[in-house]
């Protein structure tokens, strides 16, 4: 795959070939972005006029206009993530509202709107491949719930409630922010600091410098004089709730986390109410019994009853081991000298505390028996192993964004390239993200009468090489790297012939994390694991000790965690549902009504962790929280396919695998995800081996 870009014009205006990631600058932005959309724009007002009730007149058409946009703007979006500049940063500014723009024009037009409907009424239908079919009926439906299809006074309604709610979003998540910032417990003795990680110190010294750096003689707290501040941001109340000994101190920022923005001046409890109350005015208009119901109408989970199935099974399963963890930390609190009885703020520090004695091994036991390009080796292994394809750098001189930028082609069974990613691994606080994300930097898609293939862009955050020493990643970030290739998985080996439903577009929300989470099992597959490792000094395999610690962690306090879990997915799928804003009782009521089934520690009445809930009530999760559950379900259930065929059985492994690819990885987006999943596992998803995967299966946890 070459690069390719006008010779000596603007990068991002080239159409076609591996984007010239080397060459773009910040100013090729604006000139390129604007004359991308303003030709869409013109090329979407002409062709709305020549819509026809077929699938080349309709969705090819939109397909083709898209496509200048993969050039244009997908790399500026990229840059944006991975060599960020104050002179990216302005210009990404000044284009985005334009690029948001058209992609509303698009979704809400009414002309296609209407020819997608006669398309899907009309003779040529039962012509296209469900793949199409499954095309056209998403678009309708988004532009359905988008009020579309409302008379004129209801839409005009629809329109109200959605400025509103996205006002109410923005002003609730302005509270937590401010509600966030105006917090701080200042702490100066040493004494109180002692047992506190490095990192806490060094990060809690940084925020008393930032918090008075407009006093008259600005501090220079340190790390090791202090002072220190502690906020509610969570790299700093994490840790604290983990480490600090003083019980005191915990309670205070213990309680002033639970209660963030829930009073003037940064109250969200009136929001809430208005939220919901908004929410069901809107699934009301739209024709839907609930605002849960809108949301579940673009998810795998067929209806609530089936999420709350899945509730009630988990359940189950974790309220004995949850009890069961709470007592092990009360015991050994007690072996520990301590009989003061345990409270809330008292969970993470003696959770923390049970952990290192159990498992303790730390990540720097471990780096050095992971350098990254043995970790990279036995991933391909693994990849060629299941999935039969070959993976190897390229030979041609691709153009990239920053030296240590590799680039890897793919090659199916017979040799035959399908497809190629690159892989951005080490950290750059300067200008780089944290965190590790797959993106797609192209489709699989027609061109000009040839396909072109997909390419995806993989991003981690590990520490890059030092001197003599090669880049050793923690076994975190092993794991976080077969995660993003699961998801560049299913970009690459598509083989949806239709851009919108190609790789992971189209995909449902529940379902989009079941290969990304599929193959971080495989970190915990004794011979693919031991197979990655090689100490860089003494070459040496990660000792028995340390992988029996790794393992067994995972599954630390795993009761616990599931019930938090459905303590938030539960509660926003009452508020969503059943739960009237102006009945009897608060959402305040429903937490804890639901806490009594989840919380084995009861909360304190006052808590009100609603106000600061910013998934639900300003994120895009609202009533969608479960499908953490959903997809972690799912991907444990693909995973015990190869567990009941035997993981060291290399046909078996082989053959599942294949199917594996040929379903989850390769249909995409192209039929509804229950259908895919029944296809790869002969029937539907079921939970058990995620609890039995948790060690929460009743006949095999201790009595
Ligand atoms: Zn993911």
């Amino acid at each position: 795959m070459a690069n390719a870009s006008p010779p000596d014009g603007n990068p991002l205006l080239a159409n076609h070939g591996l984007p010239d990631f080397g060459r773009i600058e910040p100013q090729h932005v604006v000139p390129a972005v604007t004359h991308t959309v303003e030709r869409a724009r013109q090329q979407l007002e002409s062709l709305e006029q020549h819509l026809a009730p077929d699938w080349d007149r309709t969705i090819a058409l939109i397909e083709e206009l898209d496509r200048p946009f993969d050039y244009a703007w997908k790399p500026v979006g990229h840059l944006f993530g991975v060599k960020n500049s104050p002179e990216l940063r302005t210009a990404y500014d000044t284009v985005l509202p334009q690029v948001v723009e058209f992609g509303l024009r698009v979704r809400q037009s009414e002309p296609l709107y209407r020819a997608l409907k006669q398309l899907r009424d009309g003779p040529e239908w039962d012509r296209l491949e469900p793949a199409q079919q499954r095309i056209v009926s998403d678009r309708i439906q988004e532009a359905e719930l988008a009020g579309i299809a409302l008379p004129p006074e209801k839409r005009e309604r629809f329109n109200q409630i959605e400025q509103e709610l996205s006002q109410l979003a923005t002003r609730y998540s302005n509270n937590v922010l401010d509600a966030t910032k105006a917090y701080g417990l200042e702490i100066t003795d040493p004494a109180a600091t002692e047992g506190w990680p490095s990192s806490l110190r060094q990060l809690a010294a940084q925020a008393y410098n930032t918090a008075h750096k407009e006093d008259a003689n600005p501090p220079a707290a340190t790390p090791e004089r202090g002072p220190w501040r502690i906020t509610l941001e969570a790299p700093l109340y994490v840790p604290f709730l983990e480490h600090c000994r003083r019980r005191d101190l915990r309670e205070q920022v213990y309680r002033a986390f639970i209660t963030r923005a829930s009073r003037e001046p940064f109250d969200n409890t009136p929001l809430i109410s208005q939220i919901l109350r908004l929410r069901r005015e809107k699934a009301a208009l739209l024709g839907y019994r609930t605002f849960a119901d809108v949301s579940l109408a673009r998810k795998m989970a067929p209806s609530v009853d089936a999420v709350q199935d899945m509730f009630q099974q988990l359940r189950a399963a974790s309220w004995e081991p949850g009890q069961r963890d709470l007592q092990d930390l009360v015991e050994f609190k007690q072996q520990q000298g301590d009989h003061e009885p345990l409270q809330l703020w008292d969970v993470p520090f003696w959770a923390e505390r049970l952990r290192e004695s159990r498992y303790a091994y730390t990540d720097e036991q471990v780096r050095p028996y992971f350098p990254l390009e043995r970790v990279l080796e036995g991933l391909f292994a693994l990849l060629h192993r299941l999935f039969g394809i070959t993976v190897r750098p390229t030979v041609a001189k691709v153009s990239v964004w920053h030296p240590d930028v590799r680039f890897y082609e793919v090659f199916d069974e017979e040799d035959r390239p399908i497809a190629a990613f690159y892989l951005d691994p080490y950290s750059r606080p300067e200008n780089k993200r944290g965190g590790a994300w797959m993106d797609d930097c192209l489709g699989r898609r027609q061109v000009d009468g040839h396909w072109q293939l997909p390419v995806a862009h993989l991003v981690c955050n590990q520490t890059p090489p030092v001197g003599d020493t090669p880049a050793l990643m923690t076994f975190h970030e092993v794991e976080t790297l077969f995660h993003e290739m699961g998801h560049g998985l299913q970009h690459m080996l598509t083989r949806v012939d239709y851009a919108d439903a190609a790789g992971i577009n189209g995909i449902e929300w529940d379902a989009v994390e079941l290969p990304s989470q599929f193959m971080e099992n495989w970190c915990y597959h004794r011979p693919t694991l031991m197979g990655m490792t090689r100490h860089y000094q003494t070459g040496e395999p990660l000792p028995e000790e340390l992988f029996q610690k790794i393992c067994a962690a995972r599954n630390y306090r795993a009761a616990s965690q599931m019930l938090r879990q459905l303590l938030f997915g539960m509660t926003d799928i009452e508020l969503h549902t059943t739960f009237d804003p102006d009945g009897a009782e608060t959402a305040f009521d429903v937490q804890r009504r639901i806490s009594q089934q989840t919380a084995v520690l009861p909360l304190l009445p006052e808590d009100r962790f609603l106000c600061s809930f910013q998934h639900i009530f300003s994120g895009g999760y609202a009533a969608g929280y479960y499908s953490y559950k959903w997809a972690e379900i799912l991907s444990a259930d693909a995973f015990s396919a190869f567990e009941e065929a035997g993981l060291d059985n290399d046909q078996a492994v082989m053959e599942i695998g294949r199917r594996f690819r040929d379903t989850v990885l390769a249909l995409g987006g192209s039929r509804h995800p229950m259908e895919v999943f029944r296809q790869f596992r002969g029937r539907e998803p079921r939970v058990e081996p995620l609890l039995r995967q948790q060690g929460l299966l009743s006949d095999e946890t201790p009595a």
